[in-house]
This record gives structure tokens, sequence and C-alpha cells, in this order.
């Protein structure tokens, strides 16, 4: 039987969001002076932040939640791809492009299949990918899945090998959870879609995805099957976005009570065009002004957290939001079975949704190099087991900045001289020769360097 099948108190977070109507702008200005010691935000602060009428408040907390992200991530924004592997699926959902009674050829990917895809990947420079398949116990089973992350982690191509495999798939047993964890995979990915019980269910008709509990329980499972980094998210757009962010706090701190960690990360989905739906019939859709206060309460809110970024937002968005707090983005991706293939092909491709970001990972890498960034591929923290509350201790303390940091330009330095070009590689040695300097630990900076010279002279001996 699960435990504490409903946790998210509809009732409280409706008084939450009436009580909020009241707020006066000096309690705003506290709440956010608060927020800037990183302390993160009670359910009512967060209900509050959303009441933000004054141009100079919304300013401050964009500000508070840029300073937040500089001090605990520094200016590192870690890179990935996502890699459909089945779209399969029997599930309804009204807004998904996969859904069942969307009638197209469905197809999942042999493992040759597969293996090319990552070669594309790999050509491209990714290390870390993001697994994701439609929900279909028969043709898209738990071992298919293994398989697949078998396949994936087995391929090389050149000096490219993905390095840690994220997987997104359907709520499912403690059991195959186990065996993911055995898989060695990275962060388990899933998202609520939405916490409003009402919504949920008239979203996923007659689907095996249907029940809210299930779905809602699926990451204490996943943690009772050993996996303690899991990666939580909405699909805003659903329903009100100021109930979803105050449960998808609840949900952390469930977590944190239950299992002793919280999220690895959040990500912020907003629904896109998709074949089959109609974006006017969702009553709730999210602007862009309303897009930026959730990312930005959000990292006020959980400032620890990760936020994870898609290529659904267009460029001129991301390069906004990313300063409010987002950690992680996605790159070059496709979001469709076998895309990368049909791409190389010149071909069109069906995505599960519409993308708004078609940048390579090459361009997306130099404009986060002129914001002054570091793009990131490390995937360390996991391999040398820094996952769950042990990688949290590492963030609160702040000394994640000292293994971040040096892997961070280390992997840089490495995606510039196996995938850059003469431009990329000017951007780089110019933030190199700014980062070094930065990194605190003597040691480290010695690691760093005589890491640099080796990537340089074309050894790899000292990546972890
Ligand atoms: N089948 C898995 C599940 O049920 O969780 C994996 C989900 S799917 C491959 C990845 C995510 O795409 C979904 O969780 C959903 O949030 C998102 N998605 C589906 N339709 C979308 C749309 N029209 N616009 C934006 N995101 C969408």
């Amino acid at each position: 039987m699960e435990k504490n099948l409903n946790f998210i108190d509809h009732e409280y977070i409706y008084s939450l969001m009436n009580n909020s109507k009241n707020i006066t702008e000096s309690e705003i200005d506290n709440i956010l002076d608060k927020a800037a010691s990183k302390k993160g935000l009670s359910h009512s602060e967060v209900a509050a932040l959303f009441q933000i009428k004054n141009e100079n408040q919304r300013k401050k907390l964009f500000e508070i939640a840029h300073m937040l992200k500089e001090s605990i991530y520094g200016n590192r924004i870690v890179v990935f791809a996502p890699l459909y592997v089945s779209n399969f699926c029997v599930n309804n959902c009204t807004y998904c492009g996969y859904k069942r009674e969307n009638e197209f050829e469905r197809k999942k990917l042999t493992r040759e299949e597969i293996q090319t895809e990552v070669k594309l990947l790999e050509k491209m420079g990714h290390k870390r990918l993001a697994l994701e398949a439609g929900e279909d116990p028969i043709n898209c089973n738990i071992d298919y899945i293994l398989e697949a992350i078998d396949a994936i982690y087995s391929t090389k191509f050149e000096n490219g090998a993905i390095r840690r495999i994220n997987v997104n798939i359907a709520a499912t047993t403690v059991e195959n959870y186990k065996k993911l964890k055995n898989a060695q995979i990275g962060t388990y990915i899933l998202f609520q879609e939405t916490y409003h019980k009402p919504t949920y269910e008239s979203v996923h008709p007659k689907c095996l995805k249907g029940s809210y509990e299930y779905h809602l329980n699926a990451f204490n499972r996943a943690m009772d099957g050993g996996i303690d980094d899991v990666g939580a998210g909405v699909l805003f757009g659903l329903a009100d976005p100021i109930f979803e962010v105050i449960a998808l706090m609840m949900h952390n701190e469930y977590l944190e009570k239950t299992h002793g960690v919280g999220f690895h990360t959040i990500s912020v989905p907003r629904l896109k065009k998709a074949e089959g739906m109609c974006l006017e019939k969702f009553p709730h859709l999210v602007d862009d002004e309303m897009f930026k206060n959730i990312v930005a309460i959000i990292r006020l809110a959980v400032p620890f957290t990760g936020i994870i970024l898609s290529t659904r937002e267009t460029p001129e968005l991301r390069k906004e939001v990313i300063k409010y707090g987002v950690s992680q983005i996605s790159a070059g991706s496709s979001a469709d079975v076998g895309g990368y293939s049909e791409r190389e092909k010149g071909h069109h491709i069906p995505n599960q949704f519409e993308l708004a970001d078609h940048r390579t990972p090459l361009e997306i890498l130099k404009s986060l190099l002129d914001e002054e960034y570091v793009p990131s591929y490390c995937t360390a923290c996991y391999r040398m087991g820094r996952t769950g509350d042990r990688f949290m201790e590492l963030a609160k303390s702040g000394n994640i900045q000292n293994v971040c940091g040096p892997n961070a330009l280390m992997t840089l330095m490495e995606y510039a001289m196996d995938y850059g070009d003469k431009d990329l590689l000017e951007k780089v040695e110019k933030v190199v020769a700014r980062e070094i300097p930065k990194i605190k630990r003597e040691d480290i900076r010695e690691l760093t360097k005589n890491n640099i010279l080796k990537i340089k002279n074309g050894q790899r001996d000292l990546f972890i």
C-alpha cells in the first residue's frame, strides 16, 4: 500500500492563494530580503511573491534570483540533450502529440538505431542525455529501456562518450526503479504535469497515467528503489501556475521529510502546440511575464535545487530566464524518435510538441560564452557518488563550487578541442583565463591547469 497517497492539500493551497491577495508592498519587501539570505520561502511567501505588481519590486525579485544563482551555482550552465527512443503510448493525455488517439506510425529504435542517434549526439559534443519514451508496458517495457541505456553507454564515437543518462519514463514500480538504479542512471525525471487533482484527471482521460496518486507517489517508489536524485516538473499551462508552484514546494518538502532529500532538479516545461491538440482549449496558458516570475520565484524558494530549461522556449526568452536561476539547458534537441538521424538526412522532424530554439549546441555555447557563462559538460557528481543528500550538503556549504568550477572548465576545454571552431576556441581561452584565478584552492587550481594541459595534448586520463 502507498503511504500518504495525497499529500498535496488542495484546500490549504487555495487558502494561501486567497490570503496572499491582501499582501502589502512592505511585507513583500521583507520576504524578498529574507530570500536574499538563501533561506528559501514558506508556502505563504511563495503565494505572496506572485502578487508583486510594483515594477521595482519585480526588478528586485529578478535581481535576487540572479544573485542566488551566481552565488550558489556560479556562472556555469550544464548542457544536455533529450533522446527519444519510443513513441508507443497507451495514454491519451489531452496535451500530448503521442496520445494513443493520434494516428501515426509508432516506432521504437533498435539497438543499432539508438547507436546511430548517440553517435550524432556525441558528434555535437553531448556527454549527458535525458532518455525519453512514451508509456507502453508491452512495446516499451523496462527491459527495452535497460537495453537502450546499455546501448547508449556503450556507444563511443571518436572522442565522444555519453557519461550520464537521466531517465524520463512513466511512473513505475519499486522493482523497476531498482533496475534503473543498477543500470547507473543519473537523475530519474518525472513531471507531475499538474498537481491540481481535478485538472490531472481531466487531462488524463482513460489513461494508465490517469491515477493522480500513483503518479504523485512515483518518487517515493524511486527513492525506495535506491534512486536518490529525482527531477520534478510541472507542465505549465494546465492549471493555475501559482497553485502548481506551491504544490511543487510541498512535494519537495514531503520528500525531504520522508526520504531525507528533495528534488535534485525542477524542470519548467511550458505547454506548446502539439499534433491533435489546440492550445486555445487550455485556460491556464502561461505568458512570458508569468513564466519569468515562475522561474525566479522557484529560485528564491529552493535556492539549492537545479532548474532545467528546455528548447521549448525561444533563444531570446532563454537568454533572459537563464539569469533568473536556470542551471541546466538542453541544446540542439530533437523531440522525436530517430529525430537526430532524420535531421542529418535533411528531413523534417515531427516533434512530440513544437520546439522554439533550433540553434546548434555550438551556436548556443558561443552565445553563453558571450554572456559570460561557463557552459559545462561535467557529469562527475553521480559517478563520484555525489548524489542525493551528499550533493545537497556540498551545495548548501558552498563547497560544490570547488568541484564544479574546475570540472566545468575542463569539460568546456575538452569540448572546444573536439568540436569547437576557431571562434569558439578564442572565446573559451578568454573564459579559462578569466575563471582560473577565481578557483579558490591552490591545489585545485594546479589540477585544473594540469588537466587542461593534458587535454591539449590529447590525454584524458585525469577525467572523472
Ligand atoms: N511518458 C513519460 C511520462 O508519462 O512521464 C515521459 C513523458 S514525455 C516523453 C516528456 C514530457 O513532455 C511530459 O512529461 C510532458 O510534460 C511533456 N509534454 C507533453 N506534451 C507537451 C506539450 N504539448 N507541450 C510541452 N510539453 C509537453
